[in-house]
């Protein structure tokens, strides 16, 4: 995995979404090693958000539930099927779901399907955004040339 830096951006690729499973996780505070989850915060320099990609593999269910302190968190499915848990309530998650959950939401997942299950988790601070979808941004007077 090979990491490219400038001045203002930073990228890396992950390859085909069947990949995810060489990647692993591990935390002091986590009692296992998580298969299939690839944190980008660190490799991309994120200053804002923490943002993961996961494969869960057919049949797994996540053993446990969580909420956070003060991040809300964004789950986009990329493929496969599943069901999503928060506070009880259960939504079917497929390629296209996308479900946003409050810090103090209690939540759980899991791939109930015969195909792996891709998402990606989007993590931001509950609150932190100011202005809205396009106002951020600005125009740049140059133009625009692709060498070919
Ligand atoms: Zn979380």
């Amino acid at each position: 995995m090979q990491i490219k830096r400038g001045d203002h951006f930073s990228s890396l690729d992950l390859g085909n979404l069947e990949k995810l499973m060489q990647y692993r996780f591990e935390h002091d505070s986590f009692p296992f090693a998580v298969e299939g989850k690839k944190f980008l915060r660190d490799d991309l320099a994120l200053s804002g958000m923490e943002v993961s990609v996961q494969e869960l593999p057919p049949r797994f269910a996540v053993p446990f539930h969580h909420r956070h302190k003060e991040n809300e968190e964004l789950y986009f499915f990329l493929g496969g099927r599943g069901e999503f848990q928060i506070d009880g309530e259960i939504i079917p998650v497929r390629e296209g779901t996308v479900i946003r959950v409050s810090p103090g939401g209690v939540r759980t997942w899991r791939n109930n399907s015969d195909e792996a299950l891709y998402y990606l988790v989007i993590q931001a601070k509950a609150g932190s955004m100011n202005g809205s979808d396009i106002s951020d941004g600005e125009d740049v007077k140059k133009k625009v040339v692709w060498p070919d």
